[in-house]
């Protein structure tokens, strides 16, 4: 009651007191004059929250409680949005209030990625980054050490302190690299490690342990091989709901459904828009399965996240770079598909993108590339999947419906996927595919789709067969 006084109270202070006779001019200083001090308080309250989230991730280590309680950060976005009287509406505080957790996570946890010049960060190609990993316990003298010998040798040190150990990036292009080489027998290192690969923050060098991405409560690379699924286009209520209660009870973890669809044809269905996303937001509630849908363009993402779990960068978009410096910036994980014609280099590129604008949760998916075959719509890279988690610590899924066009191959594929380690799939599902608007060939009907995953929970034919 008295915070919903106060801010009225507060409001009235700074807007209603203007005399009706000042100057337009002099009306618009006062207000920007206004804006600015609120700005410096905002950003002094914000490093003080940030502060003491930090000691928090410290206190909470030393007594081994989890970094991460999801609980508690529903909690407070939950309370803040009782509390709020507007003009603010709830899914923009929302939407502020993720982003300002989502840092103070950031700084909770022991980051084990190098500070890299953000805005520059993926065209700095002629840069190649070394990482010196300390061994456990080294001494500050002997990292201070390393410090010094990589500055002498000509580059730039960046020293990241873990939990466990340091790591001392040397970034620069025009270091003398031998004598970096040579710092694998100071003490105190563990091994000299060249990150010459234009993509870094991706990179499984920069990040040994694997990236573990949060979809509402559904982890993605934390082991569990986790199963997507839904429409190629949301069409109806009807072909929505049924097919989402359909891929819950088989066992999917996430619900797909195109809205907006790049479609190669004008001609073709395009998606039904807002109207599609009413209805993910809709059966997102009503079902409880949180969904993934594509973004198009950077004009409708902001309408996405209000109803998306997870945004799809889809593999026309791979490459749309505004699109990908747009989405660096929401509080909503990303799906990256790869491009038909781009190379794994390219797709982690575009990965990098992210990373380098400050996102971290974003997970690949490899959805087949144009090859010479015709029988396929596209070629599954197998390889790829294996390649892309070999070099990076992103979680990778495959999608054997674009990856091949042919309902009767996804079910060998997938578990094919799931044999070679990915991380997940994402499958097409419509309750009649004959009459689905889109890629209904390489749809499952609901019995295929709860066939496929019961064959996923079989085991390998073994060897000797
Ligand atoms: C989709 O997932 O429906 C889609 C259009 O995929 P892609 O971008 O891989 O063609
Ligand atoms: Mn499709």
């Amino acid at each position: 009651m008295s915070r919903s006084r106060d801010s009225q109270e507060s409001r009235f202070l700074f807007f209603g007191q203007l005399p009706e006779a000042e100057p337009m001019n002099k009306q618009i200083e006062k207000h920007r004059a206004e804006v600015d001090s609120l700005d410096g308080q905002l950003l002094c309250l914000l490093n003080r929250r940030a502060d003491l989230a930090r000691q928090l991730g410290g206190l909470k280590r030393n007594v081994g409680l989890p970094l991460h309680d999801k609980r508690r950060e529903l909690e407070i976005l939950d309370r803040l949005q009782q509390y709020n009287s507007g003009p603010l509406d709830n899914p923009s505080v929302e939407r502020i209030f993720r982003l300002i957790i989502r840092e103070s996570r950031r700084l909770q946890a022991p980051s084990t990625s190098i500070s890299v010049r953000t805005s520059q960060a993926p065209e700095t190609k002629e840069d190649e980054v070394m990482i010196i990993n300390m061994r456990e316990g080294a001494s500050e003298q002997e990292i201070q050490h390393v410090i010094d010998r990589v500055k002498e040798a000509g580059y730039q040190a960046h020293v990241t302190r873990g939990t466990e150990r340091a790591i001392v990036a040397a970034v620069g292009s025009n270091g003398r690299r031998h004598e970096l080489e040579a710092l694998a027998a100071a003490p105190g290192v563990a091994a000299v490690v060249p990150i010459s690969q234009p993509f870094k923050l991706v990179s499984r060098q920069m990040k040994a342990q694997r990236t573990v991405v949060d979809v509402g409560d559904v982890e993605i690379g934390g082991g569990t091989f986790v199963v997507i699924a839904g429409p190629c286009s949301v069409e109806s209520r009807e072909q929505l709901f049924s097919t989402a209660q359909a891929v819950k009870a088989a066992g999917a973890r996430l619900l797909r459904g195109g809205a907006y669809k790049p479609r190669t044809s004008p001609y073709e269905f395009q998606g039904l828009g807002l109207e599609a996303l009413r209805l993910l937001s809709e059966v997102r509630k009503d079902i409880g399965l949180p969904v993934v849908t594509e973004v198009t363009s950077t004009e409708n993402v902001d309408l996405i996240c209000e109803h998306a779990d997870m945004l799809q960068v889809g593999a026309r978009n791979m490459q749309n770079f505004a699109l990908l410096r747009r989405l660096a910036k929401v509080d909503k994980p990303i799906l990256l598909k790869r491009g038909p014609s781009a190379s794994v280099r390219e797709w982690l590129l575009a990965a990098e993108y992210l990373l380098a604008g400050g996102h971290r949760d974003v997970v690949l998916c490899e959805r087949g590339i144009k090859t010479f075959e015709t029988e396929t719509r596209n070629t599954l890279d197998l390889a790829a999947i294996a390649l892309a988690r070999d070099l990076s610590h992103l979680p990778v899924i495959a999608d054997p419906s674009h990856g091949t066009g042919r309902r009767s191959l996804i079910p060998p594929l997938s578990r094919a996927a799931a044999a070679l380690g990915a991380d997940g799939i994402m499958v097409e599902v419509h309750p009649c595919p004959e009459r689905a608007l889109s890629d209904g060939p390489q749809s499952l009907d609901l019995e295929g789709f709860s066939k496929l995953m019961r064959s996923l929970a079989e085991p390998l034919r073994p060897m000797s067969e």
